[in-house]
């Protein structure tokens, strides 16, 4: 199709008349600016380096995937498979979706590439972009972005435990307060089976006071109801069987040393009889991360253990275990301030000359680390002064014909207003050293 048709189409209205409209970000669509991507990747940077203490390596899949890899992932009657995905057909025909939420593709990727094969714990971290279609609000978007660990291989309580720590690690460096971690257990699928008959036979009683979602969760995925946000579902669910009263020996045994792992690293924890988890795949360990602070949307990280999923995705059977934190919620949660550009140096080259003789020196300081910045414009030294303002350079260098025939050069600290003559055949490295100061 040739692309001017639709940009043409796009600015007609339904007569074919023209129309002016600014064009926007869709709904839950938000751009991130310069001022708050320095803020964004210096979170990523924290995670990264939290991960790979403990061992992790980072993965990348796709953002689309096949719709099955999702439905088969998520479970048919959860919210996300049920209304938040966005999936619409390919040219072809085939079902794609956007990706919802991250283990599923990844799991994907292991199997696709026997990934587990090569080592006894595959253990992985991912970020990126999240599409649900929920409403905007505060800590809800349509696009939003998740940091991800999925540790595939084992059901030693001990990988669930440093999951946990990871996720509480990564929050607590960053600074994060008023956090509260809390624990439960959902149990195998032999305990479940024992608890679903006693909340069946105490959703029949209290059906009438359920919400129509919960009413239907209640055939299709009873569990969910625990998670019900709704007032009045809460108030009945809190009478509701718990799980805790079902637990094998083994999950409950489980469980326990998951918590000893928690005590041990000093990581301060509440066990909540009543969180589940809004995917099917959830097994066993269930845990989330909420900050007061936050409002309604309170939860920055959340996961837990997925022992049947790998094999639903028609892997082998080897269990696994992840979570994911929220960086919208997070950063939210940091009120970090935007941030300001800033210049190393601005070289305020005059006329051509001296600019074709600063080349190479900019490309050096550049090489070094430094952040070297001019002038695209012939422009006066006054209006280029008034641009290396604006850029937040900490020095200026001056370099005019006169400069040029007396071989010296000036620097200008813009802090302190001092000038200094500078050789220029030694302008490189003492620039260079004065910059290394700078940063004492
Ligand atoms: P919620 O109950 O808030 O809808 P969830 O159970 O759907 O959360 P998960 O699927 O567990 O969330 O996703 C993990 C984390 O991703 C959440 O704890 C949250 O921090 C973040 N998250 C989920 N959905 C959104 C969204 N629409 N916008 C922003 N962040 C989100
Ligand atoms: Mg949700």
């Amino acid at each position: 199709m040739d692309p001017s048709v639709s940009v043409r189409a796009f600015h007609k209205n339904v007569h074919g008349e023209d129309i002016k409209v600014a064009v926007k970000a869709v709904r839950g669509f938000k751009d991130i600016l310069p001022g708050q991507s320095e803020n964004w990747r210096a979170v990523e940077d924290v995670a990264r380096d939290v991960f790979e203490s403990f061992g992790l390596r980072e993965i990348r899949t796709p953002v689309l995937e096949k719709t099955d890899v999702f439905v088969r992932g998520i479970g048919e009657h959860t919210d996300i498979v049920e209304k938040e995905m966005y999936t619409f057909p390919d040219r072809n025909g085939d079902s794609l979706t956007l990706r919802p939420e991250a283990t599923a593709g990844v799991i994907r990727a292991a199997i696709e590439h026997k990934l587990y094969a090569e080592s006894g714990t595959l253990k992985l971290f991912t970020m990126g972009p999240m599409f649900r279609h929920e409403r905007p609000q505060k800590g809800r978007l349509r696009q939003f972005h998740q940091i991800n660990v999925e540790l595939l291989g084992t059901d030693s309580p001990l990988s669930d435990g440093e999951v946990i720590w990871m996720a509480w690690d990564v929050l607590h460096e960053l600074g994060a307060q008023d956090l509260r971690l809390e624990v439960n257990s959902l149990g195998c699928p032999a305990c479940r089976k024992e608890h679903r008959k006693d909340l069946n036979l105490y959703l029949e009683q209290v059906s009438p006071d359920l919400c129509p979602d919960c009413q239907r969760r209640s055939r299709t995925n009873p569990l969910r109801i625990f998670d019900c946000k709704n007032q009045r579902c809460r108030e009945v669910m809190a009478r509701a069987p718990l799980i805790k009263h079902h637990l094998c020996p083994g999950c409950s045994d489980h469980f326990g040393k998951v918590l000893d792992v928690l005590e041990s690293v000093e990581i301060p924890f509440v066990i909540n009889p009543y969180l589940v988890r809004g995917l099917d795949y959830y097994v066993r360990t269930t845990f989330e991360i909420l900050a007061s602070g936050l409002g309604a949307q309170n939860t920055v990280a959340a996961g837990g253990r997925y022992d049947g999923l790998v094999r639903s995705l028609g892997g082998p059977d080897i269990p696994g275990v992840g979570m994911a934190i929220g960086m919208e919620r997070l950063l939210l949660l940091l009120d970090s301030p935007s941030s300001r550009m800033t210049t190393d140096i601005f070289v305020a080259a005059l006329g051509r000359e001296a600019r074709d003789e600063v080349m190479p020196w900019i490309r050096d300081w550049r090489r070094m680390g430094f952040v070297v910045q001019m002038s695209y414009e012939e422009k006066s030294l006054k209006a280029q002064m008034k641009e290396a303002n604006r850029l937040g350079a900490g020095y200026v260098l001056i370099v005019g014909e006169d400069e040029l025939d007396r071989e010296e050069l000036i620097l200008r600290d813009m802090k302190t207003k001092e000038q200094i003559a500078i050789p220029m055949d030694d302008v490189i490295s003492r620039v260079e050293n004065i910059l290394n100061r700078g940063d004492e």
